[in-house]
């Protein structure tokens, strides 16, 4: 079986990337994911820690299984934006700016990311994988609450050499971008999918995630039992959120309880 799932793996590749640039590649086997790329073996290695360590603590914090995977998880790191470049996601013939990206496949999961972005990278390739987490779970989530959940989680840091992390920490720009702009209705926050405009380009785009993360943020330290509702929801309950009963929700007051607090307009 796993021999079957590494030929697999190995004519997608074959058939995504030429033989030519990949005899360059190197690749790096971990417990959990299979790691490839034209990145540095050192840049690879690191990554590779640090996506362990972050599955390892979501599979504690998280229900029983939820970071077991049904296909092989499968990372490809480059080493530059020029070899990254033909690769990135497009929205209406025009690439978006994206440091990676998740995709899911019926024989492998994929995450692709940039390696060249140097902090971002770790951010990136933490995000992506939460994309994946949710996806081997669930198949599809609002985008708002897929984003907004990654954007949370992607903060990650692991302290006492592994021993405990931290979740949940506020990302400067979002809480800055935030203080700044004018924020976008909950209703159409709530309708906004992964093709729409604002989920790709333009300044809303930022806003979109910033308020998606905030959102996440408030639910998730809004205390028992809504910290463990959102998580069941999110990993066996695909079903449509009530959008009526979110937009009860006053944004004023998830500003007020997200820490750092932010400003409504
Ligand atoms: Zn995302």
């Amino acid at each position: 079986m796993l021999r079957t799932a590494s030929l697999l793996i190995a004519a997608f590749l074959l058939a995504c990337f030429p033989a030519a640039a990949m005899a360059d590649w190197s690749k790096l086997q971990t417990p959990h994911f299979l790691f490839v790329g034209d990145a540095f073996e050192g840049q690879i290695r690191r990554i590779a820690q640090r996506l362990e360590q972050f599955r390892d603590v979501l599979g504690r914090a998280l229900p029983a299984g939820a970071t077991s995977s049904p296909v092989p998880t499968v990372v490809i790191v480059f080493g530059s934006a020029r070899s990254f470049a033909p690769y990135r996601p497009q929205f209406e013939g025009r690439a978006v700016e994206a440091a990676g990206f998740f995709q899911s496949g019926e024989d492998a999961n994929f995450i692709v990311v940039n390696a060249s972005t140097g902090e971002q990278a770790f951010t990136t390739i933490l995000h992506e994988y939460a994309h994946s987490v949710v996806s081997n779970r669930t198949g599809s989530l609002p985008a708002w609450l897929n984003e907004g959940l990654a954007e949370f989680y992607e903060t990650f840091e692991s302290r006492s050499g592994g021993r405990s992390a931290l979740i949940g920490l506020a990302p400067a720009h979002h809480v800055q971008l935030l203080r700044g702009s004018t924020l976008i209705p909950l209703r159409d926050l709530f309708a906004i999918t992964s093709s729409s405009s604002d989920y790709n380009e333009g300044r809303r785009r930022g806003v979109f995630y910033a308020q998606s993360w905030a959102l996440w943020h408030y639910l998730y330290f809004s205390g028992e039992p809504r910290a463990s509702q959102l998580n069941r929801y999110v990993l066996e309950a695909p079903i449509a959120v009530s959008q009526e009963a979110l937009s009860r929700l006053r944004l004023a007051r998830i500003c007020n309880r997200s820490k750092p607090s932010c400003e409504t307009t």
